[in-house]
């Protein structure tokens, strides 16, 4: 079977995935203008300032919609379907994709979810499961 895909970090992204393998989940936050960024990127979407700050996140977030996957894109996923992609708001300018796992049955659009780590060779890789109701 065909491994999972791991992520190739680039010059943006080399700091957040190293900071991954640390259990952190950080993003940038434009010392301009005070937007924070997510993915990675050289300049601020909001007002094109290069310089930016780091911030960790808390890893807690609100599921803003999700699809469920039947159809397997890969070999690697075979065994995973069906699965949840969501859309999770963790603060007021960061929206992230990423699989939460937990039946789909249960999952709504609000619902409360919290940052986990999946191991993946040598890359750690961030996903979400459902908050303690
Ligand atoms: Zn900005």
């Amino acid at each position: 079977m065909a491994d999972k895909p791991v992520p190739t970090p680039s010059e943006d992204t080399t700091r957040f995935w190293d900071a991954c393998n640390d259990g952190r989940f950080v993003v940038q936050r434009c010392t301009d203008c005070g937007h924070e960024r997510f993915y990675p990127a050289a300049a601020c979407p909001n007002c094109w300032h290069t310089a930016s700050e780091e911030v960790e996140l808390d890893g807690s977030g609100t599921v803003e919609s999700f699809t469920v996957v039947h159809r397997a894109p890969t070999e690697a996923f075979e065994g995973e379907t069906p699965y949840v992609v969501a859309l999770v708001a963790m603060g007021a300018d960061v929206t992230v994709m990423a699989n939460v796992l937990a039946q789909p049955a249960d999952v709504s659009v609000g619902d409360s979810v919290e940052l986990l780590w999946e191991e993946r060779g040598d890359q750690q890789l961030y996903q979400f499961e459902l908050a303690e109701r």
